[in-house]
């Protein structure tokens, strides 16, 4: 058991909090030292501290580039306690041991998410402050590292249950904090300059984020969760504010993830609406207003959108909130809400809103990660666009039919593979999602537009007079020709089968137009 704390280091640029902490640390006799804007706060509150300049005999210099990198520092930090070596070293060249450390980092992250220009980026990578954190914690044997505003009241309750001290569990703690603070500055540092020198290859990149929520559990009950930003403030997910509802829970992020970033494929010039369950859009659709875009992707899948996520690429109006609230929906992700849909939605308090600041730009380029056992995979974001739509049937689409063609395109790029997607008049009316063949892909689209139709007392399927698309190339003419079966009248799919002259013949035969994008949107 160590002896109660004497003297602390306090070096913040986050001042939340610290006067109150300083406070009680000097209640409990422990003696304060600081650095220059942190020592100035400490004093303005009539606080007595010792200036790390007095401890060094330098001054700090260099834009405080140079403030904390000093033996008697870092002696302080680093020397066991219990060594007679490590203590006869401190006492000749008179160094002070340092029991507690408090740093929080120069807010490099912030700087560079509020657009920071390269300089500034720079000048704001802290170099003593990790210096010191990692120093601490890896002498948390004997030395209390605090990292996090958030561990100060767990510090002082520590402080009082053992007698001034911390135990070495506690201590074991914050190293554990500080280094995966200290990890992801670093991170964040290296991703900062990959995008600022434009190496969007996702080569010698470290991953990392800061926990922005943990969550109540994971995909499953018993599986435990937590959500993670990376700091580059994207807008989406992570980047909205809700407005209302029951917590996020881990499925409603990545569902809500899924829905956003599908319906910030489509310019709000056009009012549109996504659907999602399970990551899977079961209605998108265009319409004249929101209202209508809603109503128009409801009814591609009614069932299905029970307890879905709801994505809108326009302001929520009052319309549109009073027909998203006649079914149960778990989310509304919406860049923005007026008045009166607010006030609707108020009803219904457990329903979640989620307000962005704008859409994402489905083009930005980003990295995808995913884990395997063992490792992370890494891409580039799905972020590709044809560069032409090539005609290859005797027949070419109608104006209608290519308008839908692009629609059933990009609503294919966020469906699993094997993605079949029908479109008519620019709302699906059928989605066939991760089959392991495309052929059962398409033919389930296309029996879920029949039940839709039944429901809703319309003659035949939704699909006729449809287009599709595929997320990949046709392999033989049955997929194709399940799709014709089902009405549907101009094909968009990448090509590059090696039947391509079998498919493109079933598709003149049935009097199909098809266009190839020479590119697939897998989704796995
Ligand atoms: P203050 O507001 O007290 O002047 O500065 C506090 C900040 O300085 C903290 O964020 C701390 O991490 C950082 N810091 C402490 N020592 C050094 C140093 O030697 N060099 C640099 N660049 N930053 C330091």
């Amino acid at each position: 058991d160590l002896a109660p704390l004497t003297r602390a280091l306090l070096s913040v640029s986050d001042k939340t909090g610290l006067v109150e902490l300083a406070r009680a640390l000097a209640a409990r006799g422990v003696a304060l030292l600081s650095t220059g804007g942190t020592a100035r706060t400490l004093r303005q509150a009539g606080l007595d501290v010792t200036d790390v300049s007095e401890v060094t005999q330098f001054p700090e210099m260099m834009d405080g580039r140079v403030k904390t990198l000093h033996p008697k520092v870092h002696g302080g930090l680093l020397a066991l306690r219990d060594d007679a070596a490590h203590r006869a070293a401190m006492e000749e060249h008179g160094i002070g041991p340092i029991d507690l450390l408090v740093v929080n980092l120069y807010p490099f992250e912030s700087a560079v998410a509020g657009g920071a220009d390269y300089d500034t980026a720079i000048e704001n990578i802290d170099i003593g402050g990790p210096a010191m954190i990692r120093a601490a914690a890896k002498n948390h044997r004997f030395v209390s590292v605090v990292t996090d505003v958030e561990d100060y009241d767990a510090l002082l309750a520590e402080l009082d249950a053992n007698d001034g001290q911390t135990s070495h569990a506690f201590r074991q703690r914050l190293a554990l904090t500080a280094y995966a603070r200290t990890g992801a500055y670093d991170a964040a540092v290296s991703s900062w300059m990959a995008g600022a020198l434009g190496e969007a290859a996702p080569r010698r990149r470290v991953f990392a984020g800061t926990l922005a929520q943990t969550l109540r559990y994971g995909e499953n009950p018993h599986q435990s969760a937590a959500f993670y930003v990376d700091g580059t403030a994207r807008p989406g997910i992570a980047a909205a504010t809700q407005l209302q509802g029951k917590e996020l829970s881990y499925n409603n992020i990545n569902d809500t993830d899924a829905a956003f970033e599908l319906v910030s494929e489509f310019a709000p010039d056009t009012a549109a609406c996504a659907i999602i369950k399970h990551a899977n859009p079961c209605g998108v659709a265009t319409g004249p207003s929101l209202a209508e875009a809603y109503a128009r992707a409801f009814d591609c899948d009614r069932t299905s959108a029970f307890g879905g996520i709801v994505a809108l690429n326009r302001p929520l109006d009052a319309d549109t909130a009073r027909a998203i609230t006649e079914i149960f929906t778990e989310v509304v992700i919406a860049p923005g809400a007026d008045e009166a849909a607010r006030e609707i939605f108020a009803a219904k308090k457990n329903l979640r809103l989620l307000l962005t600041a704008g859409l994402a730009d489905p083009r930005t380029a980003a990295l995808a990660v995913r884990q395997v056992a063992g490792g992370f995979l890494v891409q580039d974001r799905d972020t590709g666009v044809p560069s032409e739509l090539r005609v290859v049937t005797k027949r070419a689409p109608s104006e209608r039919e290519m308008a839908d063609l692009r629609m059933a395109w990009t609503v294919a790029k966020h469906v699993k593979s094997n993605a079949i997607v029908y479109v008519r008049d620019g709302a699906t009316v059928g989605v066939g999602a991760g089959q392991m063949s495309r052929v059962d892909s398409t033919r389930i689209a296309a029996r879920k537009s029949e039940d839709m139709a039944e429901a809703l007392h319309l003659p035949g399927p939704l699909t006729k007079g449809s287009v599709v698309a595929s997320d990949a190339f046709f392999p033989f003419p049955d997929g194709l020709l399940a799709a014709a079966e089902a009405g549907a009248t101009a094909v968009i799919q990448p090509g590059g089968a090696m039947r391509d002259a079998e498919v493109i013949a079933a598709a003149d035969e049935a009097g199909l137009a098809m266009v190839f994008t020479g590119m697939r949107h897998f989704r796995h």
